[in-house]
């Protein structure tokens, strides 16, 4: 280690024991920004994306002022539990602590996990062992708060990860109680993919003190290892024989396909089951938030040892997930946003490595797939699949956008919409039917190219798939 680049932070010996072992030579740029700031006991504001090391750039300096200074209330034997890390999904729970041990593991400190989905008597004999260290999701952590399983008030370094996430899944309240119990004045650490979120100030303003912000990699940047590729499809059945078709051309370790909702995702885990790449029969799993955490690590731990290759999920294993190996993504369905799909890409190309995302682009997905290009700047690349060529070639006209032309009703003179509407009002009364079977969009286009989809993507379930 000694002409490793860390060796340039002054870090605790037994951390840099520990990287040796962890075999990093040399620090992710969110780590050579972060960590020496970390380590002056600043609170700390940091714009990183997933997959860029950011997990050691906290835990790391986390480590260390729990070896260098003595519990600050001077318990130094008995003293609570001092750092806690609070991150938004299980997946990503299980995957700090195991780094917090990696890093921990040529010292005495010890770590504790505190997620929804396991018992909470357990939860609750475990933090009077007081373990240094927490990593908890906020809600199962809030409950705590309130069954009086823990006092926080040794609480020296909090750190939230992927705040954004935390944010979108209704989780700020929950945050900001926690954080409230938690010591002051303490150091702080947030970490996010963003830091452009509508709802932030509330939670940098309450918890942060004069945090210095680090901003790097944020969500908008370029997976510059990951290529990006979209093929059109017609409907379901063509998007499930052009999964076959990729499987047959695309060699891959291991591939991840995300759905929307827990149904399609279950159905087409089944229907894989059955499906082969090349000549070797798919081998799948299943991922998403409404199973048990037991059959969730159980798949993770699959994928992982490669007793199966392919995982359909839904966004729960979007965060959090680190599997080396993940060379494919698959958007089976188009996230509804430019921050999932990043999160949903960023499973592949991990620290580096090459990475190649595939999204199914059926005719009612072209302006979100569109307003997801322009959010990140870039352009995916059109791949086809031979003989599996989508009737739907993408909308005739396109505006600068890039979304679809003419998909907006047109306005007459004096201000009245010209659609349907004023025709069934006053002509059409009892034609309902009849006039929306025959209805086809304005850009030309057939009747899945716009009718579906105000149908499809209302009653799918919940945006979120998680958490506890
Ligand atoms: P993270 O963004 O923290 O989830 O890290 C993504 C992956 O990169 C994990 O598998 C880490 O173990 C790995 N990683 C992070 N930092 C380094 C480093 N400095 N050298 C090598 N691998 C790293």
């Amino acid at each position: 280690m000694s002409d490793s680049v860390f060796s340039g932070f002054p870090l605790d010996p037994r951390l840099m024991q520990a990287l040796e072992k962890a075999a990093y030579e040399e620090p992710t740029p969110v780590q050579a920004a972060a960590i020496p700031v970390g380590l002056t006991g600043k609170d700390l504001l940091v714009g990183a994306e997933t997959g860029s090391g950011k997990t050691a750039a906290f835990v790391l300096p986390m480590l260390h002022r729990l070896l260098q200074k003595s519990a600050e209330s001077g318990r130094v034997d008995n003293s609570g539990t001092r750092a806690l890390v609070l991150v938004p999904t299980r997946e990503l729970a299980i995957q700090v602590v195991k780094q917090c041990d990696l890093f921990a593991s040529c010292s005495h400190i010890k770590t504790g996990l505190i997620i929804g989905g396991n018992s909470f008597k357990y939860q609750q004999a475990m933090f009077r062992k007081n373990p240094e260290v927490i990593v908890a999701t906020p809600g199962r952590m809030a409950e705590h708060i309130g069954h009086g399983s823990t006092d926080l008030q040794d609480i020296e370094v909090l750190v939230l990860d992927e705040a954004d996430r935390m944010l979108d899944l209704g989780l700020g309240a929950d945050v900001i109680k926690i954080a409230n119990n938690c010591k002051k004045p303490r150091q702080t650490m947030l970490f996010s993919a963003t830091l452009t979120h509508k709802a932030f100030s509330a939670i940098t303003q309450d918890i942060l003190v004069d945090p210095e912000i680090i901003k790097l990699n944020t969500v908008r940047e370029q997976h510059s290892n990951i290529v990006q590729q979209i093929i059109l499809a017609d409907d379901r059945d063509h998007k499930d024989r052009l999964l076959d078709g990729l499987f047959a051309e695309q060699t891959f370790e291991k591939a991840l396909i995300f759905c929307n909702t827990r149904a399609q995702a279950t159905r087409l885990c089944g229907l894989l089951r059955y499906r082969s790449s090349g000549t070797e029969k798919l081998r799948t799993g299943l991922l998403h938030g409404d199973m048990g955490q037991d059959e969730r690590k159980d798949t993770v731990n699959k994928l992982r040892g490669g007793n199966i290759n392919v995982v359909v999920a839904t966004d729960v294993a979007a965060r959090g997930l680190d599997i080396k190996g993940i060379d494919i993504v698959i958007n089976y369905d188009m996230p509804r946003n430019g921050t999932d799909y990043t999160h949903r890409i960023g499973r592949t190309g991990r620290a580096g490595e090459e990475g190649l995302a595939v999204s199914l682009i059926s005719a009612f997905e072209w302006n979100l797939m569109s307003s997801i290009e322009r959010y990140l700047r870039v352009r995916f690349d059109q791949r086809k699949i031979k003989g599996l060529e989508a009737k739907y070639k993408g909308p005739k006209k396109v505006k600068a956008s890039g979304k679809a032309a003419g998909t907006k009703k047109k306005k007459s003179k004096d201000g009245d919409d010209k659609g349907k509407g004023r025709h069934r009002d006053k002509k059409n009364i009892g034609k309902r039917r009849v006039a929306s079977k025959k209805s086809s969009s304005d850009d030309g286009r057939s009747k899945e190219g716009r009718s579906p989809l105000k149908k499809k993507i209302k009653p799918q379930a919940p945006l979120n798939d998680d958490e506890g």
